[in-house]
């Protein structure tokens, strides 16, 4: 029988499933799970139990970390940004980044799935296309590991790594149950936020489920369809009447406010027109917050980084219009920890390896 792995897991899950499988030792599961969840191990030995039973939860539940295989930093004006490379059971990395928020505040950035497929053009990730999804386990290890091997303080988990995480929403939704679960890792809903290039099935998933303090936020990039359909292919299928339309019934509370992520390319959507289609799609949304992110050039780079003038310019504009803006400071970009530069090149060279000819979006 395949062990299940805990972390896959709610604490009530854990405690259904021990009931159901184990002879001995169920009664231990709720505090079992949670010292693993706490503290980082599985330690069933530790609760008082006998060999028999200990053995009995090493055949049926596992509790495995990903190795560590390499820690980048870069020391920025805002603190430290660090980077982290995971290495999967089947040998596939992936990539999370701890970001200084401010306050002693930081974030720990996940992926949802080794690669991507939406081809957004100005994405690193998505040049790799999608290797697979990360199963739950996998996506909340990143939060275990960070915190229990690396001893990093990670106050906010944003799902906004390597991946779409809507493209795997029910394995995200595990995710976010465990990382939410109150008798385990206990991080509050207001602490979670899950990105994506609107995918309108998964946001509409994520709907159902009904986190009713979860954040979301949606990568715009472009307000006008053709456009969005050039750099973001996501658009061909879904455009944006039917993001807008989607969104506009997505509001899980009354004072809900969607983050709306805007990746400034210069000479590509900075334009006055291009501010005014922003706040035309954002105007029927009820409150959002533009994050502005001044386009961080990867391998192969679509164009230059924004200056600071551009930046503030656009900013500027989208004020005029009645929008509230915040611009999301460059940070990590020297170790590739950049919003739209994870995908390390040794999963790319894998991926060819295993199809020629992929890993290069054409
Ligand atoms: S921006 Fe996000 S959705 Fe687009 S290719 Fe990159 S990882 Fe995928």
């Amino acid at each position: 029988m395949e062990r299940i792995p805990i972390h896959a897991l709610t604490n009530d899950e854990l405690a259904a499933r021990a009931r159901a499988l184990l002879p001995r030792g169920y009664g231990h599961a709720r505090r079992i799970h949670r010292r693993a969840m706490l503290e980082g191990r599985l330690a069933p030995a530790d609760s008082g139990l006998g060999t028999e039973a200990c053995a009995a939860w090493a055949s049926s539940f596992s509790f495995e970390l990903p190795e560590v295989t390499r820690v980048e930093s870069d020391e920025g004006e805002q603190g430290t940004t660090s980077k982290m490379v995971v290495r999967l059971p089947d040998g596939l990395e992936v990539e999370s980044v701890l970001i200084p928020m401010g306050r002693g505040r930081q974030t720990l950035c996940v992926s949802s799935q080794v690669g991507c497929k939406m081809g957004c053009t100005f994405c690193e990730t998505g040049r790799m296309g999608l290797l697979r999804h990360l199963r739950p386990e996998e996506i909340v290890a990143q939060l275990l590991v960070a915190r229990h091997r690396l001893g990093w303080t990670v106050r906010n988990v944003v799902f906004m790594g390597m991946g779409e995480a809507l493209d795997n929403a029910a394995n995200v939704i595990q995710a976010l149950r465990v990382l939410n679960d109150e008798a385990g890792l206990a991080m509050a809903q207001e602490r979670l936020t899950v990105c994506t290039v609107g995918h309108v099935e998964g946001i509409r998933l994520l709907h159902d489920h009904g986190f009713k303090r979860l954040n979301l936020s949606i990568s715009l990039n472009a307000a006008n369809d053709s456009l969005r359909s050039e750099i973001m292919p996501i658009n061909r299928r879904s455009d944006l009447a039917e993001l807008q339309g989607v969104l506009m019934g997505y509001r899980p509370r009354r004072n809900f406010a969607l983050g709306v992520n805007y990746c400034l390319l210069p000479g590509i959507n900075d334009t006055r027109a291009d501010a005014r289609d922003v706040a035309g799609f954002c105007r029927p949304l009820g409150r959002v917050l533009v994050n502005l992110i001044p386009y961080n050039p990867g391998s192969t780079p679509l164009t230059r980084a924004p200056d600071e003038p551009e930046v503030e310019r656009f900013i500027g504009w989208l004020r005029e219009e009645g929008l509230p803006v915040r611009e999301r400071i460059t940070k990590g970009r020297s170790v590739m920890a950049a919003c739209g530069q994870l995908g390390n090149p040794e999963a790319r060279a894998l991926r060819r390896q295993a199809q020629p000819g992929a890993g290069e979006r054409t």
